[in-house]
């Protein structure tokens, strides 16, 4: 009885992995196909100042309307377009649909370069590539878009497999006049030492912290001790993941910058972020 159980059950897994080996492959080829089909969709989030209630920044984020399973967030697929070395040219993609949105904003609504700026991820194997300064400049250019209303994000665990290359690589981008940003600023490996080396002009606190502060005061001694070490630096300060009211009133109270957070709004289709944010 118990033999036949353990068979049974070694029957069931087995199929469930075929199960998942088969949808993976599946993903594989959508993904694929993703891009020549139209299938990506670029959502903006605003980042605003709370002093005065300005949107100064957008941050361009992928979205993946899949014919049948909708909305598919980043986490879903983006190791995989890793994986597959889809990612330069997706990264590409996301980079010239969000500048020229940005730059056909600015025209619209008359704003000046530095009045909104639009924020995009580059993921870790894109700073590897060599052609990146090459890519990001004929990008910009094709999309009409000031190098100085371009701000690129990165994350720490991206710089620190091969600091010294990869600082000349920003330094690169950052001598074309575009801005550099440190994403979810605190998480993955420390490199608090090295921080100051990299041409970095904005720090965002990763929304971890934000949702940990005003539980416990030592939480908040920490968000603050990050928010001054960035203001040390002389860099801009902005706060992730606020969602709540009194999350915004101690960013506030701390100092931040910016405000990036549902509490303003969630990443939405342009459309709609131009009703919200832009149209007066
Ligand atoms: P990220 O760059 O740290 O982006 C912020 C993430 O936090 C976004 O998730 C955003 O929707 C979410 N978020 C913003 N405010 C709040 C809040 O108040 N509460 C909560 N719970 N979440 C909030 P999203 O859009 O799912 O993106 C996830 C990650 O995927 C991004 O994290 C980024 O690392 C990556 N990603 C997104 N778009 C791109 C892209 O075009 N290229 C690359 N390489 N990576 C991207
Ligand atoms: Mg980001
Ligand atoms: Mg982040
Ligand atoms: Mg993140």
């Amino acid at each position: 009885k118990a033999k036949e159980n353990g068979r049974s059950q070694y029957r069931l897994y087995s199929h469930r992995m075929h199960e998942e080996a088969e949808d993976k492959l599946q993903l594989e080829y959508e993904l694929k196909n993703a891009l020549k089909l139209n299938q990506f969709e670029v959502y903006y989030q605003p980042q605003i100042n709370s002093k005065t209630n300005q949107v100064e920044g957008v941050e361009a984020l992928i979205r993946w309307n899949h014919p049948k399973k909708g909305v598919l967030s980043p986490y879903v697929f983006l190791k995989l377009a890793e994986e597959m070395n889809l990612i330069s040219d997706i990264g590409e993609w996301v980079l010239l649909t969000a500048c020229s949105q940005l730059y056909k904003w600015q025209q619209t609504y008359g704003l000046s370069p530095n009045e909104l700026s639009v924020s995009v991820n580059l993921s870790a194997l894109q700073l590897q590539d060599i052609r990146l300064l090459e890519s990001v400049c004929s990008t910009l250019d094709k999309s009409g878009l000031d190098p100085s209303s371009l701000e690129l994000e990165i994350t720490e665990s991206s710089i620190i497999l091969s600091p010294e290359r990869i600082v000349d690589r920003l330094l690169k981008l950052t001598q074309k006049n575009i801005k550099l940003s440190l994403d979810d600023f605190g998480t993955g490996y420390s490199s608090i030492q090295h921080l100051h080396l990299f041409p970095i002009h904005t720090l965002k606190i990763d929304k971890e912290f934000i949702a940990a502060c005003q539980q416990k005061i030592s939480q908040d001694k920490v968000l603050i001790a990050m928010i001054q070490f960035a203001r040390t630096l002389g860099l801009k300060v902005i706060a992730e993941g606020v969602e709540t009211q009194e999350q915004l009133n101690f960013c506030d109270e701390n100092q931040c910058d910016l405000i990036q957070g549902y509490f303003y709004s969630k990443p939405i289709p342009a459309s709609e972020f131009e009703a919200r944010f832009l149209i007066k």
